[in-house]
């Protein structure tokens, strides 16, 4: 007989950053300093990030959804045209394709890694194809050397959605610069933290130029030091431009987060195996599989599968989980079966059977830097006594 299973007094959330005195002292510097928006200290996280992903070229946004907006922008996408995108995302990735007038066109996934499939991109490409938005699942890369052979074979680009990839490697390269251009997210359940916050990263000068104007009110030179001493106010706008600079605030929080970010990322590799191994006796609940290609797991995410054999359905486990004082995500519902795109593309909706198995089964459990061994064992007891209760 099992032990009897005792619920915790506090709530375990599912995601949490980790901010500690180093990053508040920072922040507090920042605003003692007199420079409180894009300056200095975003010229210094932008120059660390190069760094740490090798890039020619980065850009520091308010967002990686701005980022998205104005890097599909940059890439000269046009009303109708097409861009192939994994269904398993978050929506930004489609509805700042959606938001310019083109068509997201979504695609299978491999269900037990859930990462975009490559076959099915080259099935979808069509003569109004423009490029492909994968996103890097998890923590995992996508499969970029079959991607980027689809992409020259029909001359389209690659937008790599890296918002979950600071620290993923593909077969030894960071994620970032397979193709035209990428974007990281720095959203506070990213693997690290701006508060806000995304990035862009590139090879090509020409490209970076366009997007620093795209980024700051179409201004052509960086003009963040036009009220500094040695600036000069006067500025010319060459195109209409968004307000998506990166904050000194937020730049104060990324140059520690960014510096820690590989002690991080062990730590949640250290968690997600301490979960592998614990599920591996909990047939009802499928483990995440990595994929088969060499790469480097940042274990973004713990996505559970709830199978059916667990007599319930994964709404029912969410909320038995809550019960029992465990916060979950969803990552993600498929995006073609959000209202917006079910009602735009209706027959998208039921002909990828894969990834609406997958978005009806999948539950991110609690995993951060922070979380302790037992906190994984006390979720993986909890997930035992839901099940229990559903065969009652
Ligand atoms: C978080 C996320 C985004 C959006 O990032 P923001 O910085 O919040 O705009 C885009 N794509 C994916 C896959 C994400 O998980």
């Amino acid at each position: 007989m099992a032990k009897a299973f005792v619920k915790r007094d506090t709530f375990l959330p599912f995601s949490r950053p980790t901010i500690r005195q180093v990053e508040i002292d920072e922040v507090v510097d920042t605003l003692r300093s007199g420079w409180i928006t894009t300056g200095p200290k975003a010229e210094r996280f932008e120059k660390d990030f190069a760094a740490y992903v090798g890039a020619p070229e980065v850009l520091a946004v308010s967002s990686a959804t701005g980022g998205l907006h104005i890097g599909l922008m940059a890439l000269g996408l046009k009303p109708g045209d097409e861009v192939i995108i994994t269904p398993m995302t978050w929506a930004a990735t489609s509805n700042m394709v959606e938001a310019l007038g083109g068509k997201s066109v979504f695609v299978e996934i491999d269900p037990d890694t859930l990462q975009i499939d490559p076959a099915a991109i080259e099935a979808a490409v069509t003569e109004r194809t423009v490029g492909i938005l994968p996103v890097h699942f998890g923590g995992a890369p996508c499969d970029m050397d079959a991607l980027g052979e689809i992409a020259r074979k029909h001359s389209l680009w690659i937008f790599e959605d890296a918002a979950h990839g600071v620290g993923t490697l593909y077969k030894g390269r960071h994620v970032g610069l397979f193709d035209r251009l990428a974007v990281f997210s720095f959203h506070p359940i990213k693997n690290m933290t701006t508060g806000e916050g995304g990035m862009l990263t590139l090879n090509d000068s020409d490209l970076a130029r366009k997007l620093r104007a795209l980024r700051f009110h179409g201004l052509e030179k960086q003009a963040w030091n036009r009220y500094a001493e040695g600036g000069t106010p006067q500025v010319e706008i060459v195109l209409p431009g968004f307000k998506y600079n990166f904050m000194d605030i937020q730049a104060a929080l990324g140059i520690h987060q960014l510096a820690s970010v590989d002690e991080f990322n062990a730590r949640r590799r250290e968690l997600a195996f301490l979960y592998l191994e614990l599920f591996a006796e909990v047939p009802e609940i499928g483990r995440p599989a990595a994929p088969a290609y060499d790469h480097f797991h940042t274990w973004h995410l713990y996505v559970a599968k709830v199978l059916d054999s667990a007599g319930m359905t994964r709404d029912q486990f969410m909320t038995a989980l809550r019960q029992r004082n465990v916060g979950t995500g969803l990552h993600f519902r498929a995006v073609h079966t959000q209202p917006y795109y079910a009602q735009k593309y209706p027959d998208v909706v039921g002909s990828l059977p894969k990834a609406e198995w997958a978005s009806d089964r999948i539950c991110s459990l609690p995993l951060f830097p922070d979380m302790t061994e037992d906190d994984v064992r006390y979720v993986v007891d909890a997930v035992k006594d839901v099940l229990v209760h559903a065969k009652d």
